[in-house]
């Protein structure tokens, strides 16, 4: 059975404003013909591959980075309000037993797991007896907290606040001013000196996220409300535009952490996924393709084992496969936002005066040794940030057991339709994939590697 509170209502978790399901989730949904619905519902523009670091959304642009493809998938934006209902309608209609409006209160081990679990509307609690238990229930966890599951941390104090809000701008954004994220650089800012923000587009061009950080690791918007004027200049300030209409839709405060749970699993019996296994700040949006992609590697397994198929020695290497990728996530999403506080740095956003800040600034200008050391830190320090050379984009590709099968484009010698090398496989069932002298992928077999993707990824792997 799957329980919850409650799809986006029950509690104010701010991650439900925006949460974006890209580049490394969809090939999860396409397992289950899911994508092309997925699609239907998300956002789709190349435009969203990339970020930005500018002096208001319509001012000068100081630069951009791209991000690649990595699957057969196309990079798109899902948000997690329209994920959800798709994933739940999937979930009733292939029957499991879904609930809401009931909220877990206690959870024991004994022979079984025994959770006690009330019912929010009748407020009547009942038990539920069951060999395994999955914990999903978010970073605060009563799964964690009650089974005593270990946690690496390490302490981070940086609050933040997200603002979503609606404003049009479809008549600044043009073509080249495209892009996910706009890192906002200006430290002569009138509303709320020391604020760094983004604007993360939701809607092109008239849904937007503000996420804002104090530097010096504060929330700077702790006790506004929606309606409070201030925030609206600061949101106006951000644009370039005083005239722009604004109207601010939720406010969200949230903290910085860094922490990942030591295992996956306590005894391969319960286990746990998502949020409450790695908690770290939405640098590289990978929150949620995390979690989909640690019920991906679950939910096969469970299955085979529930249906007699595998021993329960499958559920052991949920743990072992997933915990590194949660580990890396974990330090790499703390490295990116440092990352982009190296750039407000070198773009006088860290100055302890606005004049300071200012007077940075106009150095990138400079035609001196200072100005040209000033410009190749910024532009190393935005490379870093938009992930240039880090292991988030350099996938590691390895046909090694628990590694995701290499992606690459084939197709039948007759040229039908290209599919993906994952398209041939999943589905619940294994598939042994062979071509000439052991491998069906090649001349006169049953699918051609036209474009030598496949040949070219293995053969940057050792034979075997
Ligand atoms: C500002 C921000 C931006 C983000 N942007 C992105 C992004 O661009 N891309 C991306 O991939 N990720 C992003 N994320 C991360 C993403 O939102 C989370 O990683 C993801 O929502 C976690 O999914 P989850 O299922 O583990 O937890 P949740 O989505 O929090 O779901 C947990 C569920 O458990 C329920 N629950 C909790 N306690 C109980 C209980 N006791 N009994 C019953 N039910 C309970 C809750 O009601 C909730 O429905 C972002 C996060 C933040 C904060």
């Amino acid at each position: 059975m799957s329980m919850g509170l409650g799809m986006q209502t029950s509690r104010p978790v701010q991650s439900h404003v925006l949460s974006v399901d890209r580049y490394r989730c969809l090939f999860c949904l396409r397992d289950i013909d899911l994508e092309e619905a997925g699609l239907r519902l998300a956002v789709r523009s190349p435009a969203l591959q990339s970020m930005r670091w500018a002096r208001s959304m319509q001012g000068e642009e100081y630069g951009k980075g791209h991000v690649g493809s990595l699957t057969p998938s196309e990079y798109a934006q899902l948000g997690q309000s329209e994920l959800e209902p798709l994933l739940v309608r999937y979930a009733s209609h292939h029957n499991f037993d879904v609930r809401f409006s009931i909220e877990l209160v206690g959870v024991e081990r004994a022979a079984e797991y025994i959770g006690t679990v009330q019912d929010l509307i009748s407020k009547s609690t009942f038990k539920i007896r069951s060999p395994y238990f999955f914990g999903a229930d978010e970073a605060r966890s009563h799964v964690a907290h009650s089974l005593k599951f270990n946690f690496i941390s390490k302490p981070t104090a940086a609050k933040a606040c997200n603002v979503l809000l609606r404003a049009d701008l479809s008549h600044i954004m043009n073509k080249e001013r495209h892009s996910d994220l706009s890192w906002i650089l200006k430290p002569d800012r009138t509303t709320f000196p020391g604020l760094v923000v983004h604007l993360r587009v939701v809607r092109p061009w008239k849904e937007w996220v503000l996420v804002a950080f104090g530097t010096d690791g504060t929330d700077k918007f702790r006790g506004l409300t929606t309606e409070s004027p201030e925030l609206i200049d600061c949101v106006r300030e951000t644009l370039g535009d005083d005239s722009i209409y604004v109207e601010i839709l939720r406010i969200d405060p949230w903290s910085v952490r860094h922490s990942v749970a030591e295992e996956y699993s306590l005894d391969d019996a319960n286990l746990f996924l998502g949020d409450v296994a790695h908690r770290h700040p939405p640098a590289f949006g990978l929150g949620s393709n995390t979690c989909v992609q640690d019920a991906y590697n679950l939910a096969w397994k469970a299955a085979f084992v529930a249906k007699g198929l595998a021993g329960r020695g499958l559920l052991d290497s949920y743990s072992k496969e997933r915990q590194p990728v949660g580990a890396m996530l974990v330090h790499e999403s703390n490295s990116g936002i440092k990352a982009q506080f190296k750039v407000c740095e070198s773009g006088g956003m860290m100055a302890s005066t606005q004049e300071e800040g200012k007077g940075q600034l106009a150095v990138l200008s400079a035609d001196t040794p200072q100005g040209e050391a000033s410009r190749v830190q910024l532009r190393e320090a935005m490379d870093r940030a938009a992930l240039a050379g880090g292991p988030i984009l350099n996938v590691q590709v390895s046909t090694y057991p628990g590694s995701r099968l290499p992606h690459a484009w084939l197709d039948v010698p007759t040229r039908q339709k290209m599919i993906s090398t994952h398209d041939l496989a999943g589905k619940g069932a294994f598939c042994l994939l062979l071509g000439i002298g052991g491998l069906a992928i090649g001349f006169g077999l049953d699918y051609v590697d036209f474009f030598y993707t496949l040949q070219t990824v293995l053969s940057s792997l050792s034979s075997g």
